[in-house]
């Protein structure tokens, strides 16, 4: 049996059946089996859009090669009694919590929400009523704050291979596509990550790791630098190693670390608000034409820098999704993005954020608790605009032009819309920077200034970071550690996931 490799250039309709016929013709064989290795989009002339497909093919009539492997993560596994409680069921905690679990700790896991069929009850509900749920919304419950997303699965990250395919295969027994192995941008949607967080829940407990929803952790015991138990809603509980993966939204368990001594610095992030249009225009826009067959829907990623100003660019796109109110707390108001699998919405919205360091844009020194605190009250800034849940807007171009908008617009946004100066809403340099930004991407993409801004997007990345020790310990403590976005060490699903699985290694490492 031998093995080859080849790239080949496909219509965007092209069905398995042209896909062998090529493969065959390529090679001159007639009995062969194949797998595709990866898959993009080549859109850079809009007369000629196609895939770009590298497959790998194994047939007795070809000579020599080596059959691609994908890289995989080895799991130590011994018997122990070590105790390791995580904190949190979002992708770092929960992988965390897999590997542990695979390599023979006692696991527990805890979440505040709930399981995720009644978070999505609850979230239905807030949309269609405006009651908010303190624990089961786009933050909090099961499977973490991208359990409700368009669950793309890039990552700019470089170096973690094993660790993504771990993930990925977790995901892929757990009934996601087998596409996200070899796509350029996989996506999940959020349909299909419901299924896979209940499935991977029922994996980790077949395993016989131990998880407990509507679980908060309050308050630490620690004594000479250990951590001898985590005080929860449920009760105290005894651990051995502690991991807390609690995301970036749970602000109060961040002041509760800092009082206890974990330490944290701040760092750079960004902010902004949420665009919108309509699908078919940005089609057009990127391909030339309303639809593409093979194709769901186009995506874009902007980046701009005015001179002088602060770096502005587009952030996870949500082709043919829905603009959510994301708000993890009562009374505040910001908004984050969505999708179905098939993203077949009729609306495209993408993050747009300025990054900055808050350091320099307040001109002043600035606390990791000073750093939560401005945070929490921008986001409140905007719930008292808008008297609750409906997001402020204006349009595109009325931003750049810092005209109010006046008359009534489509968005997909369930909670209803409000006009409002978004401009005089955010930090001004931020703004400034916005709009300048607003401004080159309208030239960049045909029709994006007819589009509208909105919300807030406050939750791209972390404001601070907590200090680890090089073996991943919070420093100053031999038995706690801090994974995840919240920890200010990665942002998005797969780099928060691969965060939880080294930290799960390095507590393989240190041998409890
Ligand atoms: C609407 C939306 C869309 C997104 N879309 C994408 C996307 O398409 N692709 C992508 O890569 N990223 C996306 N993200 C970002 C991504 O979801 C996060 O980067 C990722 O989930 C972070 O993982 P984490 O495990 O660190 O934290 P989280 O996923 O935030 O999980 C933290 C968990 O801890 C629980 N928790 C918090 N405090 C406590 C406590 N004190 N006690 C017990 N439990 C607690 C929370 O309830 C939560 O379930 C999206 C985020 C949102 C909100």
């Amino acid at each position: 049996m031998g093995f080859r490799e080849i790239n080949l250039q496909l219509p965007t309709d092209y069905t398995d059946a042209a896909l062998r016929s090529v493969i065959g013709r390529q090679l001159g064989i007639r009995e062969f089996s194949w797998q595709i290795e990866s898959k993009s989009l080549d859109a850079r002339k809009k007369h000629n859009i196609h895939w770009l497909i590298r497959v790998g093919v194994l047939s007795d009539e070809l000579q020599g090669g080596e059959p691609f492997v994908y890289p995989s993560l080895e799991i130590p596994r011994q018997a122990r009694t070590t105790r390791v409680l995580v904190v949190g069921s979002g992708p770092a905690g929960f992988f965390s919590a897999l590997v542990l679990q695979k390599a023979g700790f006692k696991t527990m896991l805890i979440e505040r929400g709930s399981r995720v069929d009644r978070r999505a009850g609850r979230i239905k509900e807030f949309e269609s009523s405006g009651t908010f749920d303190p624990i089961n919304n786009y933050a909090f419950g099961e499977g973490g704050a991208g359990t409700f997303s368009d669950g793309k699965l890039t990552s700019r990250t470089k170096n973690i291979a094993r660790e993504k395919q771990f993930i990925l295969s977790s995901y892929i027994r757990a009934g996601a596509p087998a596409e996200i192995e070899y796509l350029a941008h996989p996506h999940l949607g959020t349909d299909n990550l419901r299924h896979i967080t209940a499935n991977l829940r029922r994996e980790f407990e077949d395993l016989g790791g131990e998880m407990c929803f509507e679980t908060m952790l309050f308050d630490l015991t620690v004594s000479n630098g250990r951590v001898v138990a985590a005080v929860t809603s449920a009760g105290e509980i005894p651990v051995d190693v502690l991991v807390i993966a609690p995301g970036h939204s749970a602000h109060e368990t961040y002041r509760m670390l800092i009082r206890n001594g974990v330490r944290f610095r701040t760092k750079n992030f960004a902010i902004g608000c949420r665009v919108e249009h309509p699908q078919e225009l940005i089609n057009r826009a990127q391909w030339g034409r309303a639809s593409l067959p093979g194709v769901k829907a186009a995506e874009y990623r902007l980046t701009a820098r005015g001179d002088g100003s602060l770096p502005v660019y587009t952030f996870c796109m949500c082709p043919g999704g829905t603009v959510v109110p994301a708000t993890a707390y009562a009374t505040a108001n910001i908004v984050n993005g969505m999708s179905r699998y098939r993203r077949s919405g009729r609306f495209a919205n993408a993050a747009c954020v300025a990054g900055f360091n808050l350091e320099s844009l307040l001109g002043k020194a600035v606390s990791p608790l000073e750093a939560l605190d401005w945070l929490s009250s921008l986001e409140q800034r905007f719930y008292q605009y808008a008297g609750g849940y409906r997001a402020p807007f204006a349009t595109i171009s009325g931003f750049i032009g810092r005209t109010p908008p006046t008359g009534t617009v489509d968005s997909s946004y369930p909670l209803g819309l409000a006009a409002a100066p978004l401009w005089d809403l955010l930090p001004p340099r931020i703004s400034e920077a916005i709009s300048l930004g607003l401004a080159e991407f309208s030239r960049k993409l045909k029709g994006f200034d007819s589009g509208i801004i909105l919300g807030l997007e406050s939750k791209t990345s972390s404001p601070i970071q907590v200090l680890r020790e090089p073996d991943r310990c919070c420093q100053g403590f031999a038995n706690l550690y801090l994974a995840g976005e919240g920890a200010g060490w990665s942002g998005g699903i797969i780099s928060s996931g691969v965060d939880g699985i080294r930290t799960a290694l390095a507590i393989i490492e240190k041998g409890y």
